[in-house]
């Protein structure tokens, strides 16, 4: 019962439970690596997804950082070649450098322009005549001075000289140092341009800072040459190879030196360049007037690196989500295994009570039953009665009229002897029967309530065995008694319970009949509150359905007119009446044991009123 309560609400149609858990299990089992697949795909997908945007963000946000980069940077290129470019205008005013035009002693010339180039912080401050030899210089004093050379050549010279303002990025001619020129023509007189004056200013610390600053930026003149990098191995390199009239247009100005201007490894479209195998972003801002250009790069690294920390992040959020999910499922199961565990034990509770209930039911179905039982016995013993009250009385006036007869045919002046005597005596014996028959059945006839009173249970055993002592001598029985020393002390009619004590001997003698040496044994003893009494004897015994049905009214085994198969059921009444019972059972040798006990009272104890005693 149990069992099907627990089991059939989960169990899979026509599967047993058990082995549907078993199916379900190797299925489970089954599908796990794809599920683990699966998980693992989406997982592949989310941060692969997480990367790509990842990287479209920071390559958004970093080319808006570039834009604001190289606005600034341009603004400090712009501003590091216009600072000075005033200072030669200024200068060419100077009456000294007007003066120093004619090519006189300049010593005092020299020491003003170095002076200046001191005071203004650029490299180095120069006069050059009409032919542009350079008469006068900030660096007279040094070895490698501007002093004597001529530098006709520049263009910033050539420019200076038609008066206008000549700028030129170039590498130093004298010094081999790169710097930036800017010349103004030296009037003379009105309209006369006598000289030009210029001045150099040295970018380096530009590109140093930029490099300091962890920036990639590379400034390129129109011709596409690299006239400042922060990576120094770009420097004068070319963003695509120069034709060779612009190698001889520069070589004419011998604007770099003997630089190779060899062209970079560079590959891609305005937003996006590889130079020599790195990634960049790529933003092209225009330097002033001069044509230059500036190039702000970002490494497409630090685009992936952002993008890698956000795949970092989101592995670590999902790694975290994923413990939380699985704590949160693990606390639910662990509630429903509680709760399943709660429902088990209601289950088995409700169970128990089910099978308690169930015993219950049986044990009252097995009382009913009984009750039955005993309801048909007490209808058979009530129309048992009935009939037994008419019987007796209809027999009663006959048989005493017939003991009459026989009686007075018993006297000895009746006349009758002989055979006839012989028959009178065969009629009394039948006529003793008969009554012994109407006697039995008066006990089933007689409905009076009646009075019992208490009586010591071993006065009973005398008067019984004085009236069967005859019977037992004659069956050459083996008696033998052990009653208690103490009085028993029972409620009852004692001529009743004698009644019940005369069956169970008769039914003894009539079970050791055939015995060879039979014995009848009688014991009373008390035990507890009852006292009992058995009478056992050493003869048939009996089987199982005798044993079973041996109380049922008119059962018996004997040949018809010997038993009527009411004794024990009347005993069994008799001892009902008394709060008694009756046991029967076989002993464990050869014969039947009968037990009776009644209930023992104290000595003080009142007489009972019993109920209906012929039931
Ligand atoms: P009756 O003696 O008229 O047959 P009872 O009710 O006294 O009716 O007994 C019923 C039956 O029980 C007997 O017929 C007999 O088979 C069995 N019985 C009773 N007492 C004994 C006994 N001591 N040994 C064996 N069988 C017995």
């Amino acid at each position: 019962m149990r069992q099907d309560i627990m089991t059939d609400t989960h169990s899979p149609a026509g599967c047993p439970q058990g082995q549907g858990d078993e199916l379900d299990k190797a299925a489970r089992g089954r599908r796990r690596p794809v599920y683990l697949v699966l998980a693992l795909l989406a997982v592949a997908i989310v941060l692969g997804s997480v990367f790509w945007l990842a990287q479209q963000y920071a390559a958004a946000a970093e080319s808006r950082r570039a834009a604001d980069r190289l606005t600034l940077y341009l603004s400090t290129l712009v501003s590091a070649l216009e600072e000075h470019q005033h200072l030669p205008f200024i200068l060419a005013r100077d009456p000294l450098v007007i003066a120093g035009t004619d090519g006189s002693e300049n010593g005092e010339l020299n020491r003003r322009l170095e002076s200046f180039t001191d005071e203004a912080g650029v490299d180095a401050i120069y006069l050059m005549d009409q032919q542009g030899l350079t008469i006068a210089a900030s660096n007279w004093s040094e070895p490698k001075t501007f002093l004597g050379n001529n530098y006709g050549f520049r263009p910033y010279f050539k420019a200076a000289l038609t008066g206008l303002r000549g700028v030129f990025f170039a590498i130093g001619a004298t010094t081999q140092e790169p710097g930036y020129f800017i010349a103004e023509p030296v009037y003379g007189g009105p309209g006369r341009i006598a000289g030009v004056i210029a001045l150099k200013v040295d970018l380096t610390p530009l590109t140093r800072a930029w490099r300091e600053g962890g920036e990639t930026l590379l400034a390129v003149d129109p011709r596409g040459i690299a006239i400042l990098a922060s990576n120094p191995d770009w420097t004068y390199r070319t963003l695509s190879p120069l034709s060779d009239d612009v190698r001889q247009e520069i070589a004419a100005e011998r604007q770099f030196g003997n630089e190779p201007l060899e062209p970079l490894d560079i590959a891609g479209g305005p937003g996006e360049v590889t130079i020599d195998g790195v990634r960049y972003l790529q933003s092209v801002g225009p330097v002033g007037h001069l044509g230059w250009k500036l190039h702000y790069l970002t490494p497409f690294d630090r685009i992936n690196g952002q993008a890698r920390q956000a795949v970092l992040l989101t592995a670590a959020v999902l790694l975290l989500a994923s413990v939380a999910f699985l704590l949160v499922r693990t606390q639910r199961i662990r509630t429903a295994l509680f709760a399943s565990q709660q429902q088990r034990r209601g289950l088995q509770q409700l169970n128990r009570r089910l099978e308690a209930e169930i015993d219950e039911r049986r044990a009252a179905e097995r009382r009913l039953e009984l009750a039955q039982k005993e309801l048909q016995k007490v209808s058979k013993m009530a129309a048992l009665g009935q009939l037994s009250a008419s019987v007796t009385h209809e027999l009663g006036q006959p048989i005493a009229a017939m003991r009459n007869y026989l009686a007075t045919a018993e006297l000895p002046n009746s006349g009758i002897d002989g055979e006839a005597r012989e028959l009178v005596d065969h009629l009394n014996g039948i006529a003793a029967r008969m009554e012994h028959i109407t006697g039995q059945l008066r006990f089933f006839a007689r409905a009076e309530p009646k009075k019992l009173d208490r009586f010591d249970l071993r006065d009973v055993v005398a008067p019984v065995l004085e009236l069967m002592e005859p019977d037992l001598a004659a069956a050459g029985v083996e008696w033998s008694q052990e009653v208690d020393d103490d009085p028993l002390w029972v409620f009852g009619d004692a001529l009743r319970i004698e009644q019940v004590l005369v069956n169970l001997i008769r039914n003894a003698l009539d079970a050791v009949s055939d015995t060879e040496s039979p014995q009848i044994r009688l014991r009373l003893t008390r035990d507890g509150e009852m006292a009992r009494l058995s009478i056992t004897d050493n003869g048939t015994g009996m089987d199982g359905e005798v044993l079973a049905r041996a109380e049922d009214p008119f059962f018996t085994t004997k040949p018809s007119g010997t038993g009527m198969g009411l004794g024990l059921s009347i005993s069994a009444s008799i001892l009902k009446e008394h709060d008694g019972r009756m046991e029967i059972a076989n002993t464990p040798e050869v014969g039947a044991v009968f037990t009776i006990t009644l209930p023992v009272c104290d000595e003080t104890g009142d007489t009972q009123q019993v109920g209906d005693a012929s039931l």
